[in-house]
């Protein structure tokens, strides 16, 4: 069995981390991982043919194959130490993000924001769990003046153990709110998981970074004692703007009078832009280029899109939802001043029992925005029904495809939103 030091002199030997046969670099370190339908022990000599300079294995019978495989007790674990040593190594500021909605959108604006002024290293997509944050941090290298970490969860001690791996310096929930519900045991529970970044930041001495228009986390900021706390969108906080407009694109002006008209739509982005601005503030990036950064955002992934087809406009936002951000979605689009609007929602997933109810909550919410047509789409859109007898429901995406193609639009704005798993992007060209 190798031990932690001896295992990082061989990670410092590579060029990068791998998790994947598939995309191994050469003189990369392979580390085998186990899920339900994989061993990865299987694959440790194929990635060593590959390129790969090590391969981390945690089956003494693979092990003893070749000498460039190196035995742990367990790939995961052995990946996590790695990663938290090698933070521990790294003499900088790591700021780290959960919340329910808008991790990997806040995180973007973060990074592009202090990347005005420092080298910033920041999560790669959406690599935020237990896997995502050491290969994360393990791309650092000390060329780096800066990161910023997303981190998800989907049930309790999760964000605890992402932590303790990337000691975070700094830290933000953007929000807490109704996501993944089943895994963290309704909405308290999920206040505590997410909470638990700052139980960490409290402990460690670490700074929070606080959306003083958000009661939640003013209230779970104010259950624990924090070394430095910095707020923004409250009077008295230290950075503060003013949202002009928040449809179809947010503009808003700084504390200095400067307005900024930005690509994304939506109060909940106004936040999650906030957040941004106030952390370059407190690293002292120029708030004219943090600005800038702020305004040449474009988000990718069909989150939070504006799409423009013909004479329609559409709101893609299919990249996941929930029944939080769907209610912000959904609000926001009955704010839109439009002659013509069309939503289209799809189910959202992983509710567990509180699904039925959640889905005829949103139909009650839809019902009240008077929208000219209502289309729904998934098995537990059905639920939504009960609210909204005018709309049109199909139990799955290429039944809507077909209607799409028979009831064409013209002059219309269109919201379209559903979880990951439904894929509801694939609408667009039918529109
Ligand atoms: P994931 O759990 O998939 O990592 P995430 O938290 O990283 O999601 P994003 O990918 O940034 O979130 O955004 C997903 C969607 O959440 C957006 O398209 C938008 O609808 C919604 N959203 C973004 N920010 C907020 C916010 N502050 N409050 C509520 N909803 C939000
Ligand atoms: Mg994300």
């Amino acid at each position: 069995m190798i031990s932690l030091s001896h295992l990082y002199d061989k990670f410092l030997e590579c060029t990068g981390v791998s998790t994947d046969t598939r995309k191994i670099s050469p003189d990369c370190l392979f580390v085998a991982l186990k899920g339900p339908a994989f061993n990865g022990n299987q694959f440790a000599p194929e990635a060593l043919e590959k390129g790969a300079r090590y391969a981390i294995v945690d089956d003494p019978a693979v092990a003893e194959t070749d000498s460039r495989l190196l035995l742990v007790d367990d790939g995961l674990t052995a990946l996590q130490a790695l990663a938290r040593h090698h933070r521990r190594t790294l003499n900088i500021p790591i700021v780290a993000l959960t919340g329910s909605n808008g991790k990997t959108t806040t995180k973007e604006l973060i990074a592009d924001v202090l990347s005005k002024k420092y080298k910033t290293y920041a999560t790669p997509g959406n690599f935020n769990n237990h896997i995502g944050v050491p290969l994360t941090l393990l791309a650092i290298d000390d060329s780096y003046e800066m990161a910023v970490v997303e981190m998800g969860a989907n049930h309790q001690r999760e964000i605890a153990l992402l932590s303790s791996i990337a000691e975070p310096t700094h830290g933000l929930i953007t929000n807490v709110g109704k996501a993944h519900l089943e895994g963290f045991g309704g909405i308290e529970g999920v206040r505590k998981g997410k909470g638990e970044l700052f139980d960490w930041l409290s402990q460690a001495g670490g700074t929070v970074f606080i959306n003083g228009s958000n009661t939640t986390l003013l209230a779970m900021a104010q259950e624990r004692q924090f070394t430095e706390l910095v707020s923004y969108l409250t009077p008295d906080g230290a950075y503060n703007a003013t949202l002009v407009q928040d449809t179809p694109v947010v503009v808003f002006r700084d504390a200095d009078g400067r307005e900024i008209t930005t690509h994304l739509p939506g109060r909940y982005n106004f936040e999650n832009m906030a957040a941004a601005l106030c952390i370059g503030q407190y690293f002292g990036v120029p708030p004219e280029e943090a600005n800038r950064a702020i305004a040449d955002y474009n988000p990718t992934n069909n989150r939070s899109q504006v799409v423009a087809k013909g004479s329609n406009t559409i709101l893609l936002d299919a990249y996941n939802a929930n029944p939080s951000s769907m209610a912000a979605a959904v609000q926001q689009f009955m704010n839109l001043p439009a002659q013509k609007k069309v939503v289209i929602l799809g189910d959202m997933f992983e509710l567990g029992p509180e699904s039925e109810a959640e889905h005829a909550a949103l139909g009650e919410l839809v019902a009240k925005g008077n929208f000219d047509v209502v289309i729904l789409a998934g098995k537990d859109m059905k639920y939504a029904l009960g609210a909204l007898p005018k709309a049109y429901y199909f139990p799955d995406k290429f039944s809507l495809h077909n209607w799409l193609l028979d009831h064409p639009f013209e002059n219309t704005y269109f919201l379209v939103k559903g979880s990951r798993g439904i894929g509801l992007e694939s609408v667009v060209p039918f529109i």
